[in-house]
């Protein structure tokens, strides 16, 4: 087993993608199961070089290797985060409290080439709008490249120099026993490039605070604590590294109607006694107009009545959820003399008692 994905490959460190590219067809064709029947060896060594091409020929995944020494060091935003197109953004899916800024940090300890930190903010939207779909304006407030210097910490007309005591690798080797350690270089901080004329703006950092103001377009059926994934909207990237996400958590407000469940909507709808006994057309609102709603005679306290199709809109996909309408049987609690006269007849009328099942 070789000890690094360059090595399974046999290329350099800084092979191009061109390289990389070959020494797998190069490799693949030589191990390829077909053409070495029955040989476990090759195999093992055909899922070596499958593996090392998986990682290496993704940028992104070759960046994480580079620098974590797995494909997956590093913890990703969320474990759950669904995202599709959505225009010129991305959606992604809830997920609870895992966002943190834990990750990175500012100060002069960033790993070289370090991708930008994510962000996150709250919108708060109406339950109306909830369902409509809005655009917003969301103001957030993050570091950025600075505008002076685009990033570099170099004043206007200079630029940086490659660090002297780490040549530009960014990290320094230090002895420990039988053990070579590399450490990030303590001159650069492991940038591998140091600045002599800070920039004024930034002091050198290549970074700015600034507030932004994003237009965000709230898609119809996000619920309380939707995420929207903005790409590239987070903080600057540290060394030319790409900028993080930026995370819109949607904050619905209750109804004072509806309560949400997944895509339907559950509506408390009053009935009278006489309305649950006997059955009865009533008119109830829903999100987007009244409709009229057949109670069935004999409907209990509790019983749900579908109404299809006027729940809220589904998010990934089209359609529609329902609205769940909650028979409730509203008990008077004064009669008139009348109404008290009536139900002594129907209580007449009555011959069972309706605890007897409590003790047969
Ligand atoms: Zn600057
Ligand atoms: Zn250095």
């Amino acid at each position: 087993m070789a000890s690094s994905l360059y090595e399974s490959l046999g290329v350099p460190k800084n092979a191009s993608q061109d390289e990389i590219k070959k020494a797998y067809r190069k490799l693949a064709r030589q191990y390829h199961p077909d053409k070495n029947p029955g040989d476990a060896a090759a195999e093992e060594r055909f899922k070596e070089v499958q593996t090392a091409y998986d990682v290496l020929s993704d940028p992104e995944k070759r960046k994480q290797y580079d620098t974590f020494g797995s494909a997956n060091g590093r913890p990703e935003p969320g474990p759950t985060n669904v995202d599709f197109d959505l225009g010129d953004f991305d959606l992604g899916d809830i997920f609870g409290g895992l966002f943190g800024g834990a990750r990175g940090g500012r100060g002069g300890q960033q790993q070289r080439g370090q991708r930008g930190n994510d962000v996150e903010v709250e919108v708060r939207i109406s339950f109306e709008d909830s369902l409509q779909g809005v655009q917003t304006t969301v103001p957030v407030t993050l570091d950025l490249a600075c505008h002076t210097c685009h990033g570099t910490g170099a004043a206007p007309g200079t630029a940086p120099t490659r660090c002297p005591q780490c040549n530009g690798s960014g990290v320094v080797a230090s002895s420990q026993g039988l053990f070579a350690l590399q450490q990030p270089c303590p001159r650069c901080h492991g940038s591998g490039s140091i600045v002599e004329t800070p920039c004024p703006t930034c002091h050198g950092s290549g970074r700015e605070r600034r507030t932004k103001r994003y237009s965000v377009k709230i898609p119809a059926g996000v619920k309380d604590g939707t995420r929207i994934k903005l790409k590239g909207k987070g903080e600057a990237g540290y060394g030319g590294a790409p900028a993080g996400d930026l995370y819109v958590v949607t904050r619905v407000e209750a109804s004072k109607l509806y309560e949400r469940r997944g895509d339907d909507l559950v509506l408390d709808v009053p009935v009278s006694f006489d309305e649950a006994a006997m059955g009865a057309t009533v008119e109830i609102p829903t999100p987007d107009g009244r409709v009229s709603l057949k109670v069935p005679a004999g409907s209990a306290d509790g019983k749900l009545l579908r109404v299809k199709g006027r729940g809220t809109p589904k998010l990934k996909e089209h359609g529609r959820g329902d609205l769940l309408a909650r028979v409730r049987v509203d008990v008077p609690k004064k009669l008139t003399k009348a109404q008290r006269e009536a139900l002594e007849g129907f209580r007449n009328a009555s011959k069972s008692n309706p605890r007897e099942r409590l003790f047969s």
